[in-house]
């Protein structure tokens, strides 16, 4: 049986009185790369935030390795990390001086050497005395996947971890992405605006649409089964379809 990492279910979240995530249930398993796809504003964050406990959902329960994330989620969070644009690292700290913070934070053993083996998995070892804050937006996008993975997370959230990067290396971070999570049986939710990325390296894709889960399954052949010729076009009719 697959072994299951994540599992959310019946999932809401109000903002006042807007609804913004509406009774969402899915789950992700290890070594497992799921897209979480959908037009701006259709919650995908919102439901990344929710799974960090960064965001109390209204209604639904998330379990990380069966711990639920409301009681425990100290526990829950222990194996799991995440980068995204929106949660940028302290700038003034250098590349090193961030790795060995978050190193430290998340009892990474021997930091030094783990954090040596994902300076040059990055490329970043010629920018290891530079503050963060200081790089480019590219480079600092670099830094917070390389601080995603210190602690070899068993559940790894990436929130658009390519948006920023040129096309040379998002596909070689693709790349070490998908080693990462094979080699170590992570699952991954993996949220992105590039539908030919999403069909290059997700197993699976969930579409929300205006809060909901409109469709899920294999970006490979969704497209197909509803007559379009690749995700990229099914994403504009389903989008579409939501704005009339
Ligand atoms: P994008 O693709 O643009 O990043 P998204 O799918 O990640 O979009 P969310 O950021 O989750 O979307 O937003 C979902 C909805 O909730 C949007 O309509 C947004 O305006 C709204 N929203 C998000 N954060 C808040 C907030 N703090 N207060 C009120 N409304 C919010």
């Amino acid at each position: 049986m697959q072994n299951e990492i994540l599992s959310v279910t019946n999932l809401t979240k109000y903002y006042g009185s807007k609804i913004a995530v509406e009774n969402i249930s899915f789950s992700l398993h290890a070594n497992e790369i799921l897209g979480l796809l959908g037009p701006n504003g259709a919650g995908k964050t919102t439901t990344i935030n929710m799974i960090l406990g960064v965001l109390e959902p209204s209604a639904g329960h998330i379990r990380i390795e069966n711990h639920d994330v409301a009681k425990d989620r100290q526990l829950a969070l222990l194996s799991t990390n995440f980068a995204a644009v929106y949660s940028p690292l302290p700038g003034n700290l250098t590349v090193r001086e961030n790795l060995n913070v978050f190193g430290k934070i998340y009892g990474v053993k021997q930091l030094d050497s783990r954090i040596t083996e994902l300076l040059k998995k990055f490329h970043l070892e010629r920018f290891k005395e530079t503050r963060v804050g200081t790089l480019s937006s590219g480079e600092q996008t670099r830094v917070s996947l390389a601080k995603a993975l210190l602690n070899r997370p068993h559940l790894l959230l990436l929130d658009e971890p390519t948006a920023s990067l040129d096309p040379n290396i998002a596909h070689e971070i693709r790349y070490i992405i998908k080693e990462f999570a094979k080699k170590n049986n992570t699952a991954v939710l993996w949220t992105s605006h590039n539908m030919y990325e999403v069909e290059e390296i997700c197993d699976r894709v969930l579409f929300l649409d205006q809060t909901k889960i409109l469709l899920e399954g294999n970006p490979k052949t969704l497209p197909k089964e509803h007559g379009q010729k690749n995700l990229e076009d099914l994403f504009i009719v389903l989008a579409q379809r939501g704005q009339s």
